[in-house]
């Protein structure tokens, strides 16, 4: 069963096998979670865009290219609906989270983290955005054990915790999952 992680932060310095850019169409760069990733990537992302998907990509699609210079291997975009300009099936942000899963099970990767696709300039409510996000993410069969949801600033953050939380998904801390070690003279190495 996938994990899936809240982390607040830069989606960019995720040590994560892929990260996923909130793209647009041309798929050539933009703002947001997009201009972050060419800047941390490099001019590889760029070319690699430009060689790999020369018509851009359509709405509620995704598709790989090396991460650059970032720690992740691969950039996984995908062109999130524009709420907006209009655009509010919500099967195309569904379509998103999912087809991202679908392109990192094709190239391998197991861990990979997400933003908030759409949120930002894109207009999409965020509590939907983060409800589509944890189900669609939970919904898809996927070899990826980890998801990382990392939102960007601390109120987002909070909202991806409690809706985790709503749904029974909520990991203590890593320092609070491990057993206490508790002294009881067996040297044998076991606890209780
Ligand atoms: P869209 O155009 O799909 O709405 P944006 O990049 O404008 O994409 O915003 C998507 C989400 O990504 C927003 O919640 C925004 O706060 C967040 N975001 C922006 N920069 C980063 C970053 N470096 N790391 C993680 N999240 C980011």
């Amino acid at each position: 069963m996938i994990r899936i992680v809240p982390v607040k932060g830069d989606i960019t310095r995720q040590h994560v096998d892929a990260v996923v850019n909130a793209a647009n169409n041309r798929m050539r760069g933009g703002g947001g979670v997009d201009g972050a990733i060419h800047r941390a990537g490099g001019p590889a992302v760029l070319q690699d865009c430009i060689a790999r998907f020369p018509h851009g990509l359509a709405t509620g699609d995704a598709g790989w290219t090396t991460a650059g210079d970032m720690p992740a291997r691969w950039v996984i975009h995908t062109v999130g609906p524009n709420w907006n300009a209009g655009q509010r099936d919500r099967a195309l942000l569904t379509s998103c989270y999912r087809r991202s899963l679908e392109v990192a099970d094709e190239i391998g990767a197991t861990t990979i983290a997400f933003p908030l696709i759409s949120a930002g300039v894109y207009g999409w409510p965020r509590m939907d955005d983060i409800a589509a996000a944890i189900d669609t993410i939970r919904e898809t069969p996927t070899r990826v054990r980890e998801a990382r949801i990392v939102a960007f600033d601390e109120r987002a953050y909070l909202e991806v915790c409690d809706a985790l939380k709503g749904r029974g998904l909520l990991e203590p801390p890593a320092n609070e999952r491990l057993q206490p070690r508790v002294s009881t003279g067996n040297t044998s190495g076991t606890t209780r």
